[in-house]
């Protein structure tokens, strides 16, 4: 893997003479360190690149708008699960990298090619260490009734909870899966509002008990001033669900190539500079999300959460079965 990591970046570095122009980039995900992640990649290609910043959804609808005379080249994102919704409005291309498929384990990438993960993120149960003396250890604990009262969520409309839900469906099947909604939504402590800063939030200010959201909201708030959060974050603890079963639900920010990109050369140097260890590391940290490559080095605060074994549900399926799971959240009322 990494003899193919050190080819890619090879091959940036010797051919900048060749490959000049430019890369247009629409992207759902911007951070600080974004930054140094496209001047490094001009800086070793030639190749200027071009970036529109907006949400995920506005950014397929402006794709499909402008259909083939869209000047995007690359569309990035969060969640597979948005992915999907890009692949079913028919902007995404597809691409065929050898650089890619060694870098990136199957289950992080589009079968056929139409995505890429290029950082990892794990959607982990989070507790209040005075009140929660035996913290549910498995997402089907979350529906155990000795939880009533304690356990807080964003809503059901959310792609992090559909996708969540898309994986119980994938492992459990369709009945067990509308069973753990009921449950999880019969322990609720509040209505489901806000976002993933928020439960965390909830737990500080003794609305919840217990919370689910996604890792690098509380690396963040180790790193950075979160309100509401930093200087609070002794007191909670957090399980990676599912350690002795599947492992613990992951999902991706990913990268794709689109339907009509005017510069594919360019815009498949620039994916494969993505798992280039460098780019790994920006795009990681910025977020502190987990590179996916394995052997990249990943920041203090997100290494402080320990090891944990991941779930390897290949993430096509939180497409696959997203449909239905706002079906059943739907069905028994999860907000
Ligand atoms: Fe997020």
């Amino acid at each position: 893997m990494r003899f193919h990591i050190l080819a890619a970046a090879a091959v940036l570095v010797a051919s900048p003479a060749l490959a000049d122009g430019e890369v247009n980039i629409y992207t759902s995900r911007h951070y600080d360190t974004d930054e140094s992640l496209y001047t490094d990649f001009t800086a070793a290609t030639g190749i200027e690149v071009n970036r529109i910043d907006a949400g995920a959804d506005e950014l397929i609808e402006r794709l499909k708008a402008e259909g083939e005379a869209s000047p995007a080249d690359i569309f990035i994102t969060t969640d597979a699960g948005r992915m999907w919704r890009a692949e079913q409005a028919g902007v995404l291309g597809t691409v065929q990298s050898d650089v890619l498929d060694a870098a990136i384990p199957a289950h992080l990438r589009h079968p056929e090619g139409k995505w890429f993960g290029v950082s990892l993120r794990a959607r982990i149960i989070f507790y209040d260490k005075e009140r929660v003396a035996e913290p549910p250890q498995t997402y089907a604990d979350l529906a155990d009734p000795k939880y009533k009262g304690l356990i807080c969520t964003r809503s059901s409309s959310n792609i992090y909870m559909l996708s969540l839900l898309a994986s119980r469906i994938a492992h459990d099947g369709e009945e067990a899966a509308k069973a753990w909604a009921e449950g999880l939504k019969a322990n609720l402590a509040r209505d489901p509002q806000g976002g993933d800063t928020d439960q965390l939030r909830g737990i500080v200010s003794g609305e919840c008990a217990i919370a689910v959201a996604n890792t690098y909201y509380f690396a963040r708030s180790l790193r950075k001033e979160v309100d509401g959060l930093t200087g609070s974050t002794d007191q909670i603890g957090w399980v990676f669900p599912d350690q002795e079963g599947a492992g613990a639900h992951v999902n991706v920010s990913a990268a794709a190539i689109t339907a009509h990109s005017p510069n594919r050369d360019n815009a498949i140097l620039f994916l494969e500079y993505l798992v280039s260890q460098g780019a790994q590391e920006y795009f990681a940290n910025g977020n502190d999300e987990y590179p996916v490559v394995a052997g990249v080095a990943m920041s203090s605060s997100v290494q402080g959460l320990g090891e944990f074994k991941a779930d390897k549900l290949g993430l096509e399926k939180l497409g696959e079965f997203q449909t239905r799971a706002q079906e059943i959240y739907n069905e028994v009322g999860y907000e």
